[in-house]
């Protein structure tokens, strides 16, 4: 069971996370986690992580509506929010700049899954939306028409969004992905890459989507 207590000090982890691992620059990006009453637990807007703590984080609903008594929510929480409505299973969504997904991003380039894991953790090659401007709905809705059946996708000329069972699962999610854009960009400079077979695409995707209808938690 999540807790109110412990689904913030998730969030905060993972957003400190984020900020250390440098996927972010300055008070980009955000993070969030679902508890186990619905709640929807968000970085505040505009605050450096060292000082995002679980007492200034904002409490919304699924419409976006704030909880009394909290601080000002991300202005990027439409997206999370589509997320949480769309997938029952997701309790955590991070959003990030990572700067070599970002260069995917910014190519309208997919990532390309040909490293095992890749599809292990994040169902499959990383897409890209259409371009749509930041903190709209309709960024919302077209970060949710590619994450049916993935942990990851990159929002054209801005960055990431990923979603996992929890906040720790979705920065994971994150780390994998931009572990990933970096090596694929790197070695495509070596020379024509090679693709996985196509029965071991097919045999981890089945493990993805195995572990997220099955172990994700169901909310
Ligand atoms: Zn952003």
């Amino acid at each position: 069971m999540i807790d109110s207590t412990d689904i913030r000090s998730q969030v905060v982890a993972a957003a400190k996370a984020m900020d250390a691992a440098g996927l972010v620059v300055g008070t980009a990006g955000n993070v969030s986690g679902r508890g186990d009453d619905g709640t929807i637990w968000l970085t505040p807007s505009s605050l450096p992580y060292d000082q995002v703590s679980v007492d200034n984080l904002a409490a919304v609903d699924l419409e976006g509506n704030l909880l009394e008594g909290t601080a000002r929510p991300s202005t990027e929480k439409a997206m999370h929010l589509a997320c949480y409505r769309a997938f029952p299973e997701v309790g955590g969504v991070l959003h990030c700049h990572p700067v070599h997904a970002s260069m995917f991003a910014v190519a309208h380039r997919s990532i390309p899954a040909m490293i095992e894991e890749v599809i292990v953790y994040l169902g499959g090659d990383v897409p890209v939306t259409a371009y749509q401007p930041t903190g709209s709905d309709e960024l919302g809705e077209e970060v949710v028409r590619h994450l049916a059946d993935r942990s990851a996708v990159l929002m054209a000329n801005h960055g990431m969004l990923c979603v996992g069972e929890s906040p720790d699962h979705a920065l994971h999610a994150a780390l994998v992905a931009e572990h990933t854009a970096r090596i694929v960009w790197g070695a495509s400079r070596l020379g024509d890459l090679v693709e996985l077979p196509e029965k071991t695409r097919t045999d981890f995707e089945g493990v993805y989507s195995y572990l997220r209808s099955e172990t994700w938690a169901a909310k």
